[in-house]
């Protein structure tokens, strides 16, 4: 999502006639964006603006923007801390960023703009500066109704805000016509979305009717939101990628308790099974936090042991960080951070075990690769319809081109393929699907 604000703001300085540049110091106006879901995140804006104050000191005419989770947390405090900022915008203020510029460049600086406006959707689609000319991010909903105690979100991004089905499809409609094989629908809590009836399972199915999409993947989704209706969806709509990220972040039922997930371990194990039931070859990735207060070694061995009992595709592990605001701040940060950071350890040597079993069993198969990127000179990257990395040897006018590729290696993170023989003669000639 944040990659998504950063292609919003790219865009609309665009349209505003500013060029990308290469680098900062040959840049007119600098602009950061940020994530304040864990302290060491939040630290790296003042890093960054260290870096670009020593570069304004010798280059005055720069201008520097923040935006962000950052700023709507920490509000204009920023600036005591962070002088040399010009421009401090909201997580809900992305469209203002061009006209602060301006004023700022016209010496009116520092401004600072963090109100929560209604509509957060006021980005016109069209302008949006995709990052990658194979994968487009769509945003569909803003903010989140939870109450996890350990998470930001909320105070960052506020309530629920969900786009309309019309105008999601039609910049869905808008990207394939632009070339875009693939599109990645985004929210805090995907599967929650509700619009006027429209529930997600329906925006899937409304999503996927759009003409010439290849294929259609979401993130990301709250186990709570999970239903029956969704995994049809996954099952019946053959263009929506048979990969879900589902974080789970404890296997302790008292530490889930405590982090008002609204599930319990049990019911999270059912949902998983509700979805291999009918989604035959689901590939599930998840979230961790370990070192949660009061987690205890006891707590931490069950979040081990269901991540054993999953088999999850992939696995991201965090360290439990303190954030204001949120109701675990008032709890003891009890586990200390050698602690947390030897089960982070424990937790991710044996995920990579795992995949790398998982992969390993792959070499040999075939599968559907859509190549999003050329990695160096005849090396391409791309992705399967599960989301597994697959590296390969290939012309780069394959980019954006779904292939048929063997599998031939296997590494914990990712697989390496080949074209079939005689493919490689050129792009017009390769198994294209
Ligand atoms: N909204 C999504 C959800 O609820 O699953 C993900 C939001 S967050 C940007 C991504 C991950 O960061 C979370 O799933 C969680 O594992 C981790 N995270 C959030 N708050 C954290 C904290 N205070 N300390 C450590 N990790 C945290």
């Amino acid at each position: 999502m944040n990659v998504n604000d950063s292609e919003k703001i790219a865009g609309l300085l665009l349209a505003d006639g500013y060029e990308r540049a290469d680098h900062a110091d040959e840049a007119d106006v600098v602009f950061v964006n940020t994530c304040a879901v864990r302290e060491r995140a939040a630290d790296k804006l003042y890093h960054a603006v260290g870096r670009l104050k020593r570069l304004k000191a010798r280059k005055p005419g720069l201008l520097i923007g923040v935006g962000g989770c950052v700023p709507q947390l920490q509000g204009a405090s920023i600036l005591d801390r962070a002088r040399a900022v010009d421009i401090l915008v909201g997580t809900h203020n992305v469209a203002q960023v061009p006209a602060l510029f301006r004023r700022a460049r016209e010496g009116a600086g520092p401004l600072v703009d963090l109100d929560r406006r209604a509509d957060s959707f006021t980005v016109p689609p069209s302008v949006v500066a995709h990052s990658s000319p194979v994968r487009a991010y769509v945003t569909v909903m803003e903010g989140c109704n939870h109450v996890c105690s350990f998470c930001v979100v909320p105070r960052t991004r506020g309530p629920e805000a969900c786009r309309s089905p019309h105008a999601v499809v039609a910049e869905v409609a808008s990207l394939v016509a632009k070339g875009y094989p693939e599109v990645m629908l985004l929210g805090q809590t995907v599967n929650a979305y509700q619009h006027e009836g429209v529930d997600f399972a329906e925006l899937l199915a409304r999503v996927h009717g759009v003409p010439g999409l290849k294929r259609l993947r979401f993130t990301t989704s709250h186990p709570e939101h999970v239903t029956p209706r969704l995994a049809d969806a996954l099952r019946d709509l053959p263009r929506v990628c048979p990969y879900l990220h589902l974080p789970v972040q404890s296997g302790s039922d008292r530490i889930l308790e405590s982090m008002r997930r609204g599930y319990t371990r049990r019911q999270y194990l059912e949902t998983v099974a509700l979805l291999r039931d009918r989604v035959s070859d689901l590939a599930i990735s998840s979230d961790v936090i370990v070192g949660y207060p009061g987690e205890t070694a006891q707590d931490f061995q069950s979040t081990v042991d269901l991540v054993d009992e999953v088999g999850f595709e992939g696995l991201f592990v965090f360290a439990y960080s303190r954030r204001p605001g949120t109701t675990a701040f008032r709890l003891e940060d009890d586990v200390p951070e050698d602690e947390k950071r030897r089960r982070v350890a424990v937790l991710n040597a044996r995920q990579q075990r795992a995949q790398q079993r998982l992969n390993a069993g792959r070499v040999g198969s075939r599968d559907e690769v859509l190549v999003d990127t050329v990695t160096g000179p005849g090396r391409l990257a791309g992705r399967t319809r599960h989301f597994r990395i697959v590296h390969l040897a290939g012309p780069a006018g394959l980019l954006g081109r779904a292939v048929e590729v063997e599998i031939t290696g296997a590494g914990s993170n990712s697989l390496t393929g080949k074209l079939p023989i005689g493919s490689l003669t050129g792009a017009s000639s390769a198994p294209i699907l």
